[in-house]
């Protein structure tokens, strides 16, 4: 009689052990950007700052992108101060296309940089001239291919002058304060920007910006936030509070 064969016995496959992951988000994470919570805090930043509008005054697309190149390490004042002569003197792209770096240089000297800003403003002139018939293009594409103007200052034109929101401005007022209000965690602002691009609902990405400026200039100092003044305190867990109600 033949032996019986013994079964084979197939080694049992051990499940793998459940993955832990860093990418959880944290309770406390969830919890801020939960809907109701964003809806709050752009219900207060509107009825804070029902009106807003750029402070950098300008008449057309072309004064507006040079007044944002200026703005830069600059305050929104000072540039108001000096774009009236630079106006006045160059116009158009065209009219600043052909002037000299030093005739650009002497009115925008107390905007700081000014050898760089003025590269850029006559960079900028030259371009729109050159590759788009004069006239200042409506997409982030194009304007971020203008000497002096990085995804801010096109966000800033097409927000304002154009009504189309294509990005967040994230200056340094938005950078500070969306981490304050724990809509973000970036620690850049190009982080911070495609952040909010994901929390804010983009038909308030341009006003978003514009009061969220407006309440750092007002309220939310960088160093010292008049928080006993401010209508978001009760939604703010920021560490740099200075007043707990
Ligand atoms: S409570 Fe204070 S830190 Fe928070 S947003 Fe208001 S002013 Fe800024």
């Amino acid at each position: 009689m033949p032996a019986i064969a013994k079964p084979v016995r197939k080694p049992i496959a051990k499940k793998p052990a459940p993955k832990t992951t860093t990418k959880t988000p944290h309770r406390a994470q969830c919890a801020d950007l939960a809907p109701d919570r964003i809806a709050a805090i752009l219900q207060g930043l509107d009825e804070a700052y029902p009106n807003v509008k750029c402070a950098l005054n300008h008449n057309s697309p072309w004064e507006l992108l040079v007044a944002t190149i200026l703005s830069a390490q600059c305050t929104d004042v000072r540039v108001n101060m000096v774009t009236p002569d630079l106006f006045k003197r160059f116009p158009t792209p065209e009219a600043m296309a052909k002037a000299t770096l030093a005739e650009l240089e002497s009115p925008i000297k107390t905007t700081g940089f000014f050898h760089n800003k003025a590269k850029s403003i006559q960079g900028a002139a030259r371009k729109i001239v050159a590759e788009f018939g004069g006239q200042v293009p409506q997409t982030l594409a194009e304007l971020i291919t203008i000497p002096g103007a990085a995804r801010k200052t096109a966000n800033v034109v097409l927000g304002v002058s154009f009504k189309k929101a294509e990005g967040v401005v994230v200056d340094t007022h938005v950078f500070r304060i969306a981490r304050r209000l724990g809509l973000v965690k970036g620690d850049t602002p190009q982080k911070v920007e495609q952040e909010l691009m994901r929390v804010i609902p983009q038909d308030r990405w341009i006003d978003f910006s514009h009061q969220i400026i407006h309440h750092g200039r007002q309220v939310c100092d960088a160093r010292k936030p008049k928080c006993d003044r401010c209508n978001l305190e009760q939604l703010c867990r920021s560490k740099d509070k200075t007043w707990q109600s």
